[in-house]
């Protein structure tokens, strides 16, 4: 492939602030800069917020181009204003490549954008290599398998998976900041306002060190004959709640509830881990109550120490997929390390 002078355009947006980066943005940021020094190519940073001269700040340290598109219009996220900003900042800036965030945010425009600019997009990018040309990865079919593709089709825009980057961190300082302006077609839809639960609720914490997977084993009939639902409801929320960890299950857990069992209400299929569920990065996993059969374990591809509580010796984890194995009733263990957390507080 001919090698060409790149021109680079990392996309960030605020959060509902309206005046902070978010951290995958900052995430974008490293990944741009990383690629602009080894391919000696120009950098452009673009942003999108409320207040673009407050969000620029984190970023002023990089000593790059900093564009926006800021305003009131661009305080909640909407297709077609999010949409005229990217298009608009990519245009301003010449850019042959767009590296984004996969925020729900840009991952909702960007294929459009890429679109109307004749160009072309790959998701999921998870590392960009290549001395004289760019090489992105990937991963395909439940991450089982990794692709390394580059693309002779400019614009390129490239969505980031979040957490496969360092976030960009500098001291805060006073940025000079391009306003560009967006055309923005007939608006019509306004956001009235956003609806989610507290905080405390929400069992998945992306940024969380360790992920803590349930799996069918706490709703199933214990060694007394008997169900305890409640009582493993009860200890797995006590355990989020004195680690902050993140709540994953697996797929047979989650299914119960549509098959009229007696099933844990704070769970969903987001929470799902594997083949047909999600994929988080977390620094530790522990797995409770569940099999460890490869559907469920391939979700784990990212997770760095695994460790899992079975009654079963012959689990899929005892067989060479998590690093550390208890073969124990996970509810005393967990009851007893609750009890050690709280005491620790
Ligand atoms: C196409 C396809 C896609 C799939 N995708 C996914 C997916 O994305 N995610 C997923 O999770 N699965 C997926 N599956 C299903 C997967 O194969 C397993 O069936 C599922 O992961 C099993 O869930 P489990 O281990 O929670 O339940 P079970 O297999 O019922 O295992 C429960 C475990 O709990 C243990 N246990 C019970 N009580 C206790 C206790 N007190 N203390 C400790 N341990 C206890 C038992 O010993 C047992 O090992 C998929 C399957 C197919 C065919």
């Amino acid at each position: 492939m001919d090698q060409k002078i790149e021109s680079l355009l990392v996309l960030t947006h605020a959060d509902e602030s309206g005046s902070t980066l978010t951290k995958p943005s900052l995430e974008a940021v490293t990944a741009g800069l990383e690629l602009a020094a080894r391919l000696s190519a120009t950098l452009t940073i673009g942003i999108v917020a409320v207040d673009a001269t407050a969000a620029a700040s984190a970023v002023a340290a990089a000593g790059v181009r900093l564009l926006a598109v800021s305003g009131e219009a661009f305080a909640q996220a909407r297709y077609a204003s999010d949409a005229a900003a990217v298009e608009a900042l990519s245009r301003a800036a010449n850019a042959t490549i767009v590296v984004a965030p996969g925020s729900s945010r840009f991952t909702r425009v960007a294929a459009g954008v890429a679109h109307r600019l004749d160009g072309f997009i790959d998701t999921h990018i998870t590392a960009l290599g290549g001395e004289q040309t760019i090489e992105t990865t990937r991963w395909f079919y439940r991450q089982r398998v990794e692709a390394v593709l580059s693309r002779s089709t400019r614009p390129w825009f490239l969505l980031l998976d979040a957490g496969t980057h360092a976030a960009f961190a500098s001291e805060p300082a006073k940025a000079s900041v391009e306003e560009i302006s967006a055309e923005l077609p007939t608006i019509r839809t306004t956001v009235s306002g956003f609806r989610a639960p507290a905080q405390d609720q929400q069992t998945i914490r992306p940024d969380a060190k360790l992920l803590f997977v349930a799996g069918a084993g706490w709703t199933k009939k214990q060694p007394d004959g008997q169900i305890h639902t409640e009582e493993a409801g009860k200890l797995i929320l006590g355990f989020l709640h004195a680690t902050g960890a993140s709540l994953g299950s697996s797929k047979s857990l989650v299914d119960q509830g549509g098959e009229g069992n007696s099933v844990l209400p704070f769970l969903t299929h987001l929470n799902q881990i594997g083949q047909t569920g999600a994929t988080p990065r977390h620094a530790k996993g522990l797995s409770t109550c569940c099999h460890g059969e490869e559907p469920h374990v391939v979700g784990w591809r990212f997770i760095g120490e695994r460790r899992a509580i079975s009654l079963d010796p012959n689990c899929g984890w005892t067989r060479g997929k998590a690093d550390v194995v208890y073969v124990a009733d996970a509810f005393p263990v967990i009851a007893k390390v609750n009890e050690l957390l709280e005491a620790k507080k």
